[in-house]
């Protein structure tokens, strides 16, 4: 009996240790499962980055890559582009580093340029830039506003080569300085020189190392570096930069990623709604955040494109002569006592004796290129410009309202609700 009790006992104890393995193998089984999918979950996750990240990479890089249209795409947009500066009732241009390019300054974004080489961690010397000349594209420009064609440039370039190509400032905003220009932060004269005043300074340091001739205060330069805020006048001019954004109806970007001046809402006029806004003309090489947004997009060399548009527009587009450069005219020299704040030897003087300097770049006839590459007829071939005097014409008065009703008469109107 006693022998039974302790079997039974034993039993009972052997089946509960047995129970108690197989509780502990399910719950351990059950925590490794539970480890397992969260393993899973997190290397789903980071899979799900890594992808992320590499499209991101990629969009970037396709986004930073150069494309150009084909000659017949380039064509055919041309013209377009050609129509909508003929038919602009207040055409205002935005350009970036790209117009410059020509003139072996390099741009910002492309892939030689300087934030790119920046970000690829190589070092950038100091770019010369004071003894660029204006491009095909700069001449253009003054060509389209000397016609009347043109109202307004928005400039991020700090070369002053809208300036040297004969745009006068009250057409020009260069909203991040001028290279040639130095200001007084006291009186706001502004000073032309023709030196690169920007030798010494560098970002919140911008004093010149010269004083104002008017009032003796220090002379500071005029370029807005990145973090900085310009609140000078001249040459930034935002003042006339929002009014002529306000007053465009149609807006061509050259040569620019967009990337700062997206920033600027009112250069959009995005508080206006969609169709309400400038039409929008862009032509760079790389992708812009505005490109969605534009009525069209030429990915093409801004002096290709520009040459082609003012050959449509039968446009005389003068070279760059010293002698007519505005830069070199009124620059003021440096006082004796100011020789040892300026290193770099300033622009020589132009050749008053050169004769040869009312030469026009030779842009051909749009009849015959588009001969050679298309049989098809092309009866836009040549838009020319109207002329200044007809575009200064003041418009033709409405016509006249229909004549009142009689008193009686209104009030069977029916009202509109
Ligand atoms: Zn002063």
């Amino acid at each position: 009996m006693r022998d039974g009790q302790r079997c039974a006992k034993q039993c009972a104890a052997e089946w509960r240790w047995v129970w108690w393995v197989r509780l502990q193998r399910v719950w351990w089984g059950a925590r490794a499962a539970q480890g397992r999918a969260a393993a899973a979950r997190s290397s789903a996750a980071a899979a799900a980055a890594r992808a992320a990240a590499a499209e991101r990479r990629a969009r970037a890089a396709e986004r930073a890559r150069e494309v150009e249209d084909s000659p017949q795409v380039l064509r055919e947009k041309c013209r377009q582009l050609a129509r909508a500066v003929r038919d602009a009732k207040h055409l205002v241009v935005y350009t970036g580093a790209g117009i410059s390019t020509a003139a072996d300054i390099p741009d910002y974004r492309g892939p030689h340029g300087v934030w790119t080489r920046l970000q690829r961690g190589e070092t950038v010397g100091r770019v010369e830039v004071s003894h660029a000349r204006p491009t095909l594209t700069h001449m253009a420009l003054s060509a389209l506003w000397a016609r009347g064609a043109l109202k307004f440039v928005v400039s991020q370039n700090c070369d002053g080569l809208h300036v040297r190509a004969g745009l006068p400032r009250r057409a020009l905003a260069e909203l991040h300085g001028d290279m040639f220009c130095e200001r007084c932060a006291r009186c706001g004269r502004v000073l032309m020189r023709a030196f690169d005043t920007t030798e010494r300074t560098r970002r919140h340091a911008h004093a010149t190392r010269r004083l104002c001739p008017a009032c003796g205060h220090e002379l500071r330069d005029s370029i807005v570096h990145f973090g900085e805020r310009g609140r000078a006048a001249w040459p930034l001019n935002w003042a006339g930069a929002l009014r002529h954004a306000a007053a465009a109806d149609v807006v061509l970007c050259l040569g620019s990623s967009l990337k700062v001046l997206r920033r600027y809402p009112h250069l959009w006029q995005m508080q206006r709604a969609p169709h309400a806004r400038p039409a929008l003309y862009i032509v760079n090489l790389q992708w812009t955040p505005k490109d969605a947004a534009a009525a069209l997009k030429i990915n093409a060399r801004c002096d290709a494109v520009m040459a082609a548009v003012a050959r449509r527009l039968r446009l005389r587009v003068p070279r760059y002569a010293a002698r007519r450069d505005p830069l070199l005219a009124h620059a003021v020299p440096l006082a004796p006592a100011e020789r040892h704040t300026a290193r770099a030897p300033s622009l020589p003087p132009p050749d008053l004796s050169d004769s040869d300097d009312e030469r026009c770049y030779s842009l051909g006839e749009p009849s015959a290129s588009s001969a050679s590459s298309d049989s098809d007829p092309d009866p836009d071939d040549e838009l020319p410009l109207r002329r200044l005097a007809d575009r200064l014409r003041a418009p033709p008065p409405p016509p006249p309202s229909p004549p009142d009703m009689p008193n009686h008469f209104k009030a069977f109107q029916v009202r509109q609700v």
